[in-house]
């Protein structure tokens, strides 16, 4: 089954054109890695799957609700409930930096899910123990490593029972030695038969744990293919070019 299903997605900003005839489809319990040079609309694409941008037309549908159709958008009641499915991980992680890491997990969980306060205390305290984090559920983000904030990032989102995981760039702003960490939990997440859509430069990860990859460039998608074979042995030119990079 199709978690996420895109048909001739388009966006532009003014006259600027960033993403053109956009299709894809992600199933359930697969890994997307999206790859692509810096500009070519992968952030934008997943703002616009999640809603946080605005379509200018095509469609959208999500575990089979139509929230974009030809440009249209949904009810907003329709909408809110669709996009709950989603899941989206930021490159700058976004917390909530005067709330502690508990709040920053469970907030949503009861103004959106409507949650009891001790159930989405118990959800962010398992969820914190597994990435590693029991110990820094008082704590506040800026008492954090980039790599402990983006795991509490990745639980706030998990908190909310996401249908789909969709990460921008989550080891962009990290130094290497905390990249791994990172990488390490979406391994465990991917394990878990987890749907994910993962916009990223790590080709080693994109290679080894993603199902399929597809290769943006000027807005459009380029190539879509198994990860594996996409990586090594790209057919398009522009793949070929991009990839010359991480050799
Ligand atoms: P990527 O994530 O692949 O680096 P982006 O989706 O961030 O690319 O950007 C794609 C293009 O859209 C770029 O040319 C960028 O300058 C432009 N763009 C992104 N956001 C905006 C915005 N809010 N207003 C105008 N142009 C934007
Ligand atoms: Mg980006």
């Amino acid at each position: 089954m199709d978690v996420v299903t895109v048909e001739h997605l388009s966006k532009s900003y003014g006259d600027l054109q960033v993403l053109s005839d956009i299709s894809f489809s992600v199933r359930e319990g697969e890994v997307l890695a999206i790859i692509g040079p810096s500009g070519s609309g992968k952030s934008t694409l997943l703002r616009a799957v999640t809603h946080l941008e605005p379509a200018t037309g095509g469609s959208i549908a999500v575990c089979g609700t139509r929230i974009l159709d030809g440009g249209v958008y949904a009810d907003p009641a329709t909408l809110r409930a669709a996009l709950l499915k989603l899941g989206l991980v930021f490159q700058d992680f976004n917390l909530f930096p005067h709330f502690s890491v508990l709040r920053n997990i469970t907030e949503a969980q009861v103004r959106v899910l409507r949650r009891g306060k001790d159930e989405a205390r118990a959800v962010a305290l398992a969820l914190l123990d597994k990435m590693g984090l029991a110990d820094k559920a008082a704590a506040y983000p800026c008492e954090l490593s980039g790599g402990q904030k983006q795991r509490v990032s990745i639980a706030r989102a998990l908190a909310l029972d996401p249908k789909v995981l969709l990460f921008d760039e989550p080891t962009s702003a990290l130094d290497p030695e905390l990249t791994g960490e990172i990488l390490k939990v979406m391994r465990t997440l991917a394990a878990e038969k987890r749907t994910m859509v993962v916009v990223t430069h790590e080709m080693g990860f994109a290679r080894e744990v993603a199902d399929r990859a597809m290769l943006m460039d000027a807005g459009v998608i380029v190539e879509e293919g198994p990860a594996r074979e996409l990586i090594d042995n790209p057919r398009n030119e522009r793949t070929r070019a991009f990839l010359k990079r991480f050799s």
